[in-house]
């Protein structure tokens, strides 16, 4: 296969706006969803008179750190998980006659860089100046394997420009916990560390490391193999220190002009418990090495490459008439992929695997903005993110049930190994619509994939345990002289109101929970899930009549739905009038101050306005968007694309496409002033329900999928694959048309605005005006 270069695939430094150190690291990160590489300066390593935030993170390996509160009351998370910050596998460390870059400071100036998305493929070329300035170009190509999740390959290329002396290159990785120069007083930045053992594994003529947790006791194993070299000059030799540090050097006289290559294959293992890694250590090093042995950079690169192109052929979006837009999200698709775990017992953290950011957790993020994208293209990773959430099942129970409830799940808020960790518990654990959240996600891979074996084997658990929570936490009562179910004191999306009572969003998201509940119970009636699962008749009815009877705060005067019951009461905050250096706001006040203002950090109701678009006249959601879009700040990222959704529904063209254009920016633009702590991940799938939500106007509920196109009018097209319950279509939006092809599978009918259009084997390709 050879690798050609598509221009609109590629991320190049010459493009990009802004340069900072920092925030290059994360835009030409590498990652796999199951390591993630930031692109530091390579001859940082733990010298910290290189300026910056270097690391490898791998999913789901953690440690705890203590919380430490003023007062500690029960129930509160003892400790908190923070994703391990593991040595940077782009470390090399140069020698040129007496100079070393271990201990003088060379000059490291990036002169050109290049992610290729369709490959995957990183290429740089940085310019290395010593302090008796002799200068060298040191070009770096390196990537993280789509193929073999476990492996990373680097390769580095030396060019001397003004001089002929002898250089040798050492590769030696004797340190674990990645020193970075990030302080940072965010919040949101993690500034914990976990605490790690570093275990050179005895000579086995390759470098191998056992990496140890001390509180949650993991254990990862670490190897890499220096690329055979076909001319054996320079050789790469394998050495051992005195203090017993294996790696690997180099040692040959370099000529100005001439250029040698150095490469390296890592296998970064699996997460096995602590006891297990050292006991079975040497058998897991063999295992891993089986990736990386007989083999070269090259062929994995192209082994990889292959998978990002099958990748791309179904899960590109193209768009015809806005090439910043169209590079963005594409820049977000490849994020989105590189961030995924697959294994079943990771998801997405927050900031992929690009920083430590919010502690490498899992939120809400991945069910409602990054598993609509999944579903609808790759199904397959799909239901390995939904099998995370079902092997925490349990612990999400054991939760409900110390919280003192008596039946139910209560998923954590935020997360890596199932366990609550979220110390500001009143912006964070009491999110409770996480757990309507996952049954909402559970329920659409359905509809998307019809998969009833997921279904009955794992989802309807999760439906139902996030159902019986809602049952314990919320009560029937009576407002205004009427029965209802309610539930107080809760957080709904929007961080800068806490614990309120009946959030619209949460409330319509558990009718939504229980009414699956009911409805799968009913389908499922003669199926031996429901004794086994302990479902009586009357549960079922109870949770039906708390469905049929859910409080939802409506203003009728003002057509809006209301965020909360007291929201009303608040005074509006008019945000035009705040000092713009006072965004975002949860930097700035105190989070009480905040919570007494008619004030959005993010959309909240408006996300019920989304996720349920049909039945919802029209009027009622111009009402929402114009009550709640003065008040909104869009401070989280995950904002602005759903505002964007929300103004193309009701007709706000120009709105809808600044937002978008914004929203889907967010990380190539570093809207947020943080890109530097990592990617968002959230936003970047956002920014797909923008287009495919959005302008493509897509609804899907279990009886039609249907399409009411809304193109921004700079645009010519848009062009996407979806995958509908095993069909492949191509949907090609114009201005005025639809075609829709079938690419594989048996046939399907879809609705473009109310205009019923079938394609099937024989009648592949329909085209609909609109
Ligand atoms: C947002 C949350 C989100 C979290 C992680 C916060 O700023 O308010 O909704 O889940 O970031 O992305």
């Amino acid at each position: 296969m050879r690798i050609e270069q598509s221009p609109e695939f590629q991320i190049h430094l010459q493009n990009l706006r802004h340069k900072e150190p920092l925030y290059l690291e994360t835009i030409y990160n590498v990652g796999n969803g199951h390591l993630g590489v930031r692109d530091s300066n390579p001859l940082q390593g733990n010298n910290l008179d290189y300026i910056g935030s270097p690391g490898l993170f791998v999913n789901g390996f953690f440690d705890y750190n203590d919380v430490s509160y003023g007062e500690k009351y029960t129930g509160y998370p003892e400790n908190d998980q923070v994703i391990n910050r593991l040595c940077d596998p782009r470390y090399i460390r140069i020698k040129i006659a007496d100079e070393d870059s271990a201990t003088d400071h060379f000059q490291v100036d990036n002169i050109d860089k290049n992610l290729d998305m369709q490959t995957g493929l990183l290429h740089e070329i940085f310019s290395v100046t010593t302090p008796e300035n002799r200068n060298f170009n040191l070009v770096i190509e390196s990537f993280a394997s789509l193929s073999k999740q476990n492996v990373y390959g680097i390769k580095y290329s030396i060019i001397p420009t003004n001089f002929d002396e002898e250089v040798e290159i050492i590769k030696v990785h004797d340190y674990i916990n990645q020193q970075t120069h990030q302080q940072n007083e965010d919040v949101r930045v993690n500034q914990s560390v976990g605490q790690m053992q570093l275990d050179f594994i005895h000579d086995n003529g390759q470098p191998s490391y056992l990496v140890t947790t001390f509180r949650s006791q993991q254990g990862l194993i670490l190897t890499y193999q220096a690329g055979e070299n076909k001319l054996p000059d320079p050789p790469i030799e394998y050495f051992m220190d005195e203090d017993r540090h294996y790696g690997y050097h180099s040692k040959y006289f370099a000529k100005r002009g001439s250029q040698k290559e150095f490469s390296f294959l890592f296998a970064v293992g699996d997460i096995h418990p602590l006891v297990n890694a050292q006991m079975y250590s040497d058998q897991y090093v063999s295992a891993l090495d089986n990736y990386i042995r007989d083999t070269t950079f090259r062929s994995e690169l192209m082994a990889s490459a292959q998978v990002w192109q099958t990748f791309w052929l179904h899960s590109d979006v193209v768009i015809d008439g806005d090439p910043a837009i169209q590079q963005s999200l594409r820049f977000n698709l490849f994020e989105l992929n590189q961030s995924a775990g697959r294994d079943e017992y990771t998801s997405i953290p927050a900031k992929g695997l690009t920083g430590n950011g919010y502690g490498g957790h899992f939120f809400w993020d991945t069910e409602i903005f990054m598993m609509p994208f999944f579903s609808y293209t790759q199904p397959k990773l799909a239901k390995k993110l939904l099998m995370f959430r079902y092997h925490t099942l349990q612990i999400a129970k054991e939760q409900a049930s110390e919280f003192g409830l008596k039946k139910g799940a209560m998923y954590a808020w935020r997360t890596i190994n199932g366990y609550e960790s979220s110390s500001y518990w009143l912006a964070g654990m009491a999110q409770f619509h996480i757990n309507a959240d996952i049954a909402f996600s559970v329920e659409q891979y359905y509809t998307i994939t019809g998969d009833e074996e997921f279904l009955k084997k794992y989802g309807y658990e999760i439906i139902l345990e996030t159902a019986r929570f809602w049952m314990q936490y919320g009560n029937f009562a009576e407002i205004n002289g009427k029965q209802h179910f309610v539930i107080n004191k809760v957080t709904g999306p929007d961080e800068y109101s806490a614990l309120v009572d009946n959030n619209y969003y949460t409330n319509v998201m558990a009718q939504f929970n229980l009414r699956l509940a009911v409805k799968y119970a009913t389908q499922f009636s003669n199926d031996d899930i429901l004794s086994q699962l302990n479902v009586s008749g009357k549960e079922i009815d109870q949770m039906k009549e708390a469905a049929d009877l859910m409080y939802l705060p409506f203003d009728k005067e003002k057509n809006i739905k209301i965020q909360y019951q007291d929201f009303e009461q608040l005074p509006r905050m008019d945000i035009s009038k705040v000092d713009q250096s006072k965004f975002p706001l949860l930097l700035h006040y105190h989070p009480l101050m905040l919570y007494r203002y008619q004030v959005n950090k993010q959309a909240d109701t408006i996300m019920a306005d989304i996720l349920f678009p049909l039945g919802n006249p029209i009027e009622e959601l111009k009402a929402d968007y114009e009550f709640y879009e003065p008040i909104t700040t869009h401070d989280s990222s995950l904002s602005k694309a759903m505002y964007a959704i929300a103004a193309s529904r009701v007709g706000k063209h120009r709105q809808s496409y600044d937002f978008f254009s914004q929203a889907v920016k967010t990380d190539l633009m570093n809207s947020h002033h943080n890109t530097q702590n990592g990617i968002h991940a959230g936003s970047l799938g956002a920014a797909w329900m923008g287009v495919v939500y959005g302008f493509a106007g897509i609804v899907n509920n279990a009886k039609h999928f249907s399409l009411e196109p809304k193109l921004p009018s700079a645009w010519n097209s848009i062009k996407f694959k979806l995958r509908l319950h095993g069909n492949e279509c191509l949907f090609t939006i114009y201005q005025d048309e639809v075609q829709i092809e079938l690419m594989s599978g048996k046939g399907i009918e879809v609705y473009v605005y109310n205009k019923r259009v079938k394609v099937e084997p024989e009648n592949s390709k329909m085209v609909c005006e609109y």
